[in-house]
């Protein structure tokens, strides 16, 4: 292509929004441009980079058995009702009417549109398993859209969805999958973890996130210093055997802590550090009120609260609702003495404790010389807090360390959720009705790109792995205006065209300086040069990457680039 009559639109400075590497270089170099909170359009330089990691995603896919269909973005509500979805869902899915007022979603996700196609044409088990995928623009009212193609609201994404027999079958499709998604992401040139992860909303069980790791990442990863252990620190159990005090249980006595606040006001206050204080933190779990407790330094996790419960809502309960149940604020709750309507349940590392402090449910005074075994009861004791760097690896091998991760992908066990709402079955070989079995696979394809640049560039722009680049070759001429010059760079552009290679002509009347801080910005691995040298036949080569440079004669050209992708 000509970059003369190409709709590339560089910008000089960062937008303003813009507050990550890969937001401001896509945006500079000209691959996106926003057009509403979390929505973009993708200029052909974009375009071609998007379509390059869509090919690595569907070689990958086609491979691992999954055929490519496309289901509509437009979905009748009746279909998220049958699923109850609707419901759950929340004010994420995009809704909206048409002119008979009939309700419709903008696809977040097709579990629903598929699981209702397979269930009308699927009826026997010599079908099963069955694998579909498709490449799709979803829509998502994020809260937060942000960091540009990292969350949007618009964005494109792999879906895939498998049907089986039985969750031993489920295993084989899902291990399918989880090897298919490591060779995308390997394809893509990324750094990455396959973590375990929750199973969030869609009540599967088993789950991987793949994780490329950043610093601008809004996951944090728990990984072991030793194993290739790595989980969603909302996930990572915490397996410590905490240890017996050996302090005498002292007398339960309540002080007054007048204006002491947070924990670390009433520690200083009492005079101890905040682990030996405790933490008091009122939920809503489902229709219930828990109390949990937790020793004052750690974090409550508020995912292992619902997993243990079962639960489908866990909410902080209001400071109004912990009022009414306590008569008293968050400041000096406390777990001795609660009314019978609030369960208590400790973690872990309170069992144990002796002589600690926590709120007397009564504004401005703390209960010292607690001893939970003897001064409260608990419905049980659970792993309730966030594992924390330093903590044993749960699998046993090495101590925890943390990691920042972009999901770029996510495979999932759904079991029979859908099939069960939807009603999906079929005759086994005993001509016995059976409920399907589900898996769903998820890549988020405009956010790999994103996370492809976070990891891929330098200070003057994008540096893209060989594959994923939008050209090969960006060939330069230097001074257009000298006949010799624009001859060469004319008949190399035609040569490189007819040989098979990606080339972008920087064809235009510019400035040297201006061409090649434009090359650098774009990012394409082989930068072309046609200058003062052009009578003789001689280029430049550069790569984008490391920033060697070679002159060579025009006759080896096509073979220098031929080599060096086939090397990558
Ligand atoms: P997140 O926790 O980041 O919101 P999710 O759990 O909602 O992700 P899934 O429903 O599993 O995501 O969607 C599959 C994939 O789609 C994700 O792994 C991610 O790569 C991508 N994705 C999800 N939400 C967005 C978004 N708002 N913008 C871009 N990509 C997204
Ligand atoms: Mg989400």
């Amino acid at each position: 292509m000509k970059q003369s009559q190409m709709l590339i639109p560089t910008l000089k400075e960062n937008p303003a929004d813009a507050e990550i590497k890969s937001h401001q270089l896509l945006v500079r170099a000209g691959y996106i441009r926003q057009i509403a909170s979390g929505v973009y359009s993708f200029l052909p330089l974009g375009k071609r980079v998007l379509r390059k990691v869509e090919d690595i995603v569907r070689e990958e896919m086609d491979k691992a058995g999954a055929h490519e269909l496309m289901m509509p973005a437009l979905q009748p509500a009746e279909l998220w009702q049958e699923s109850g979805r609707w419901n759950t869902y929340g004010s994420e899915l995009m809704r909206l009417h048409d002119r008979h007022e009939r309700e419709f979603a903008l696809g977040a996700t097709h579990e629903e549109v598929i699981t209702s196609i397979v269930r009308d044409s699927i009826k026997s088990y010599k079908r099963l398993p069955l694998m579909v995928y498709q490449i799709q623009n979803k829509f998502r009212d994020e809260r937060r859209p942000r960091f540009g193609l990292l969350r949007g609201r618009e964005f494109l994404m792999k879906d895939a969805y498998s049907f089986n027999e039985s969750f031993e079958s489920l295993d084989e499709s899902y291990t399918q999958m989880f090897n298919a998604y490591s060779k995308v992401f390997e394809k893509c040139g990324l750094d990455f973890r396959a973590v375990i992860a929750d199973s969030g909303q869609m009540g599967g069980k088993d789950t991987h996130e793949f994780m490329v790791l950043s610093e601008v990442g809004e996951d944090v990863i728990a990984y072991s210093d030793t194993s290739d252990y790595a989980a969603n620190i909302e996930m990572a159990p915490v397996v410590l055997d905490y240890p017996e005090s050996n302090e005498t249980p002292l007398n339960l006595e309540k002080k007054e802590t007048p204006d002491q606040k947070t924990m670390q006001e009433v520690a200083d206050y009492l005079g101890h550090d905040l682990n030996q204080g405790l933490k008091s933190i009122m939920f809503k779990v489902d229709e219930r009120f828990v109390m949990v407790v937790t020793r004052g330094d750690h974090e409550t996790n508020d995912i292992k609260l619902k997993n243990f419960y079962d639960a489908d809502i866990v909410e902080l309960a209001t400071e109004e609702e912990t009022r009414q149940l306590l008569g008293t604020g968050f400041g000096s709750l406390g777990p001795v003495d609660v009314p019978e309507e609030v369960e208590v349940i400790g973690d872990y590392a309170v069992e144990k404790l002796v002589n600690v402090t926590c709120g007397a449910n009564k504004e401005g005074y703390h209960y010292i010389n607690v001893t939970p075994k003897r001064d409260f009861k608990v419905k049980a004791y659970a792993d309730l807090r966030f594992i924390e760097e330093g903590d044993p690896s749960p699998d046993g091998q090495g101590l925890i360390k943390f990691a920042r991760g972009i999901e770029v992908g996510h495979v999932f066990k759904l079991g029979t959720f859908y099939a069960e709402n939807m009603n999906a079955s079929y005759l086994d070989d005993q001509g016995k009705s059976q409920t399907m079995v589900m898996g769903s696979y998820g890549i988020g394809v405009s956010r790999t790109v994103a996370a492809i640049v976070e990891q891929y560039h330098d200070e003057n722009g994008i540096t893209w792995p060989a594959h994923i680049a939008p050209y090969q070759v960006h060939l330069l001429s230097l001074n257009p205006k000298k006949d010799d010059q624009k001859q060469l760079a004319d008949e190399l552009y035609e040569l490189l065209l007819s040989s098979g290679i990606e080339v972008l002509y920087d064809d235009r009347k510019e400035r040297a300086g201006v061409k090649f801080a434009d090359s650098d910005l774009f990012g394409i691995p082989l930068r072309i040069t046609v200058g003062k040298r052009a009578a003789e036949g001689i280029v430049e080569v550069k790569e984008r990457q490391s920033g060697k440079q070679d002159e060579i004669n025009q006759s080896d050209i096509i073979d220098t680039v031929r080599q060096w992708f086939n090397n990558k």
